[in-house]
């Protein structure tokens, strides 16, 4: 008998390991998932009680309004806004847009796990840079690997999981670099925790270069992870060919009046971003006192390069009450918590035997 055949591409998708999850009944600290630790503000919980009723019903298409929210505070056009459940499927529907079968997508590794999960997916090629030993990106090289097959190009600034965000002057070198009509999304999930002076500015880049894409995300410093609503900015004429490629009705009417009242409550949540800031601040500092190596952080998280000990540490931490991130082989991701969090994790960094 013949057998429904799945995508032979399928069987050669890395898994998309999800953070661990604290088990019912059990205190831990999740420091898994690069969640914000902070639940939602009244403000945002009496918006989604309010759009409940009427979950009946489709939500806007086009999530008009929040569309419109997200132009004005980043000073950008309606048409050049895309959103969908979350960055991660928009990124799919970029790749849908712009990638035919066998072209090829250039990005860093390691970096976001589901970017050899998207690019197969989409019927890409994928082409990974190694980030250097400092956890930067190695911009040069990522041009380099730049040939006729490229399509796109994924920069992410902060890079997850290693933590360094992208420099402006570098960016400017490496876009100078790459041909005009190869696409660069500069994912920016963690923007708004960036505190170099260096870095560049998303929708200042996006003006000046119009094969530039954001992609930016409400699931970190916005802290609407479980809604699932992100958003990509770019050109016009290409932001309607990556909303042709979108999933209809992606952001569910819950989500879409989270994401106003997010932006409407803006000051009062990047309060709670510089909180986290200071913690990541306080992580580091303490983990350098340890005498842990651990490179530069721009985003809710550190990169511990612990090589062939990331599992090893990864259980001694569970069994401290944090739940964290390893990569076998690699390193462990802790995302920033709260204070007490940060505790626990200096705690069990200080007693790792390395
Ligand atoms: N980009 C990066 C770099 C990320 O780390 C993540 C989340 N882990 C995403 C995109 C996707 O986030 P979301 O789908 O929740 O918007």
């Amino acid at each position: 008998m013949k057998h429904v055949r799945l995508r032979p591409a399928l069987s050669t998708l890395p898994p998309y390991v999800p953070g661990a999850r604290v088990p019912v009944g059990a205190a831990a600290f999740k420091l898994s998932s690069n969640e914000n630790p902070y639940p939602p503000l009244p403000s945002v919980v009496a918006a989604i009680a309010d759009g409940a009723v009427d979950v009946n019903r489709y939500p806007d298409m086009y999530a008009t309004e929040l569309t419109e929210a997200v132009a004005a505070h980043l000073g950008v056009q309606p048409d050049q806004v895309v959103a969908g459940t979350g960055s991660v499927a928009v990124l799919s529907h970029i790749l849908s847009a712009f990638c035919d079968a066998g072209d090829q997508v250039v990005y860093p590794w390691r970096s976001f796990e589901a970017y050899p999960i998207a690019v197969t997916l989409a019927g890409a090629q994928s082409v990974q840079v190694p980030v250097q030993a400092d956890g930067r990106l190695d911009l040069p090289a990522m041009a380099a690997a730049v040939t006729d097959r490229t399509r796109v190009v994924l920069v992410c600034t902060p890079n997850n999981p290693t933590g360094p965000a992208v420099r402006a002057d570098e960016l400017e070198t490496f876009l100078a670099a790459v041909p005009s009509d190869v696409l660069v999304v500069l994912d920016e999930a963690y923007v708004e925790f960036v505190r170099d002076p260096q870095a560049p500015d998303g929708p200042t880049v996006l003006a000046a270069h119009p094969n530039v894409v954001l992609l930016r995300t409400f699931s970190k410093a916005y802290g609407l992870a479980g809604l699932r609503v992100g958003f990509a900015v770019a050109d016009a004429r290409l932001a309607a060919g990556i909303r042709s490629a979108s999933t209809p009705f992606g952001v569910s009417h819950l989500a879409q009046l989270a994401g106003v009242a997010s932006l409407r409550a803006t000051d009062e949540l990047l309060d709670r971003v510089d909180r986290i800031v200071a913690e990541r601040t306080r992580l580091l500092t303490g983990l350098r006192e340890q005498g842990w190596q651990v490179p530069d952080s721009q985003a809710n998280f550190v990169w511990l390069p612990l090589g062939d000990d990331a599992m090893r540490f990864a259980q001694q931490a569970t069994a401290a009450g944090v739940l964290v991130r390893p990569f076998a082989g690699d390193g462990v991701r802790v995302s920033v918590g709260e204070p007490e969090a940060t505790d626990v994790v200096l705690r069990v960094t200080g007693d790792f035997g390395r």
